[in-house]
């Protein structure tokens, strides 16, 4: 594998557009400075702070509730074709700002600017899908089974809603629950996470071009996220959580909803299993293989974590997806050129070296890469590792990063067994020519979600989310509006 030095200086072009990119809280349609010692933001492939911005406090957090509270009745009686067209405005402002937000998330969280260029166009199919949602909230109407009077089924906006987003993915997380929350009439207070605030920050500005009045849409970056979240969630004014994010911190939230019995959709860690067959098409898995391992430098969800072979080609397969690791290019994601970026900070290059000392001490071997480069940024090298030994922490915790871990089986029960073993259960990637064996592996395989003979499901139009510990409820599809609705249920007797 090819590393470029990342030694370079903030062009002219990106200083521009960071200085363009507003540093404080939006809170009831205001940018408000903060009282707080501001957020260094970093460039991930070069450990520098490229801009500070306002730092919310709990107090701010309970002002920006206030605002969501004090806009909900308003923004809730707005024509649902309204919402729909302000929702489409927005999906028409992200393509004229393509490039814009494409350099912004490429320079906050590291990924290379084709990627950041690909998570504008899914990021923006979330405002165009549920533009089009919601005018489409229905309901029912029918006659009781007694015949006695009309049974009508409606669904009315669940209320203030405080969406809790990650950090590797900016845009996309943020429109995946604003633009549903929106559609169905629903304020929010959105909390980006504190390592890359700026894509919500510059999108909230984008929302405001696009007619969102004020209030509706409330953004709160912040350097301590419990405090600040704690006294919203126990605020019974607030009716909805959306978090994505790490499991632990789920179940925590989970804790704290339970208090006021909150309407919750959580989209926790994945631990997803990649099944490749005796039977399939090699070039098809290895290609799956690099999209579902190194897209966003492996720190997805969706991520293949294990990849879990049949033996008689897993020497061929670790054999080519070598190749294709070798060929890839380490640099910062805005040069020419580069398909891997930098980790999002040093404790996840810690964590991979962890990891790869782990395995190794067990067993394993590694093919290639395996090491932290030295210089600026948080790198770490594309891995290959084969031979990985059951009990392996590469087997059970979520790797989040560029290590690809072979691990081999023999029958169909024991790739079944291998990629249920896992409380997780977001995705799963199957790769056979036998279709009857591919409709085995996804009613057997425990996941919210599966991919055969495709190392990439995500589409605005599909229902996002995981069973087991990988969460509840589903972001996007049909299903994706719901979880900002509540169902009404009225008798009227004849
Ligand atoms: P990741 O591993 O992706 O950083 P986290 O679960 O730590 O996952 O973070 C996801 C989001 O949750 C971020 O916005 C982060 O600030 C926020 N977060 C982390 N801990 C808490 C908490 N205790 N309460 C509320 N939000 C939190």
């Amino acid at each position: 594998m090819t590393i470029v030095d990342t030694t370079a200086e903030l062009t002219a072009r990106e200083s521009e557009l960071l200085a363009r990119v507003p540093d404080g809280l939006f809170i009831g349609g205001r940018w408000e400075a903060g009282t707080r010692e501001q957020i260094q933001v970093q460039d991930p492939a070069t450990g520098r702070v490229i801009k500070r911005i306002a730092n919310a406090s709990p107090e701010d957090g309970m002002r920006a509730l206030d605002a969501a509270v004090a806009a909900a009745d308003e923004w809730a009686a707005t024509a649902p074709r309204v919402r729909g067209e302000i929702l489409r405005r927005a999906f028409d402002l992200l393509q004229e700002r393509r490039d814009d937000f494409a350099l912004l998330m490429t320079l906050e969280m590291g990924k290379p600017l084709a990627e950041a260029n690909g998570e504008v166009t899914y990021g923006g199919e979330f405002l165009r899908w549920f533009s089009e949602e919601a005018v489409r909230i229905s309901g029912r109407f029918g006659q009781n089974p007694e015949g006695t009077g009309t049974m009508v089924v409606s669904h009315r906006p669940v209320g203030p809603s405080f969406l809790i987003t990650p950090w590797n993915f900016p845009l996309a997380m943020a429109t995946r629950k604003i633009a549903p929350a929106l559609a169905a009439g629903c304020t929010v207070v959105v909390k980006p996470a504190e390592l890359t605030p700026l894509t919500t920050l510059f999108f909230a500005q984008l929302l405001t071009d696009a007619g969102v009045a004020e209030g509706v849409v409330n953004v709160i970056p912040t350097s301590t996220a419990r405090t600040v979240s704690e006294p919203i969630i126990a605020d019974p004014r607030l009716r909805k959580l959306s978090f994505t994010g790490s499991t632990p911190v789920g179940r925590s939230l989970l804790a704290q909803a339970g208090q006021n019995v909150l309407r919750t959709s959580m989209e926790l860690g994945g631990n997803a299993p990649f099944v490749v067959f005796e039977d399939a098409d090699l070039d098809k898995a290895v290609e799956g293989a690099m999209l579902a391992k190194f897209r966003n430098i492996g720190q997805a969800c969706t991520a293949a974590n294990r990849f879990i072979v049949h033996e008689s080609v897993a020497e061929e397969f670790a054999r080519r997806v070598t190749a294709k690791v070798e060929a890839l290019r380490i640099g910062r994601g805005t040069d020419d050129g580069i398909t891997i970026g930098p980790l999002i900070d040093d404790r996840a290059v810690a964590s991979m070296s962890a990891l790869v000392e782990d395995a190794v001490t067990r067993g394993a071997r590694v093919l290639t890469g395996g090491n932290a480069p030295e210089g600026d940024g948080f790198f770490f090298e594309p891995t290959v590792i084969v031979d990985v030994q059951p009990g392996s922490e590469l087997l059970r915790e979520e790797i989040f990063g560029p290590i690809l871990a072979i691990s081999t089986f023999s029958t169909e029960d024991e790739a079944v067994a291998a990629a249920n073993s896992t409380e997780y259960g977001l995705v799963g990637y199957v790769f056979t020519r036998d279709l009857a064996r591919g409709q085995r592996m996804i009613d057997r395989i425990d996941t919210g979600m599966m991919g055969l003979n495709t190392g990439l499901v995500s589409n605005a139009a599909a229902p996002f989310g995981g069973v087991k510990q990988s969460g509840l409820g589903r972001e996007g599809g049909l299903e994706g509006i719901n979880e900002y609705l509540s169902t009404k249920y009225t008798l009227i007797p004849a």
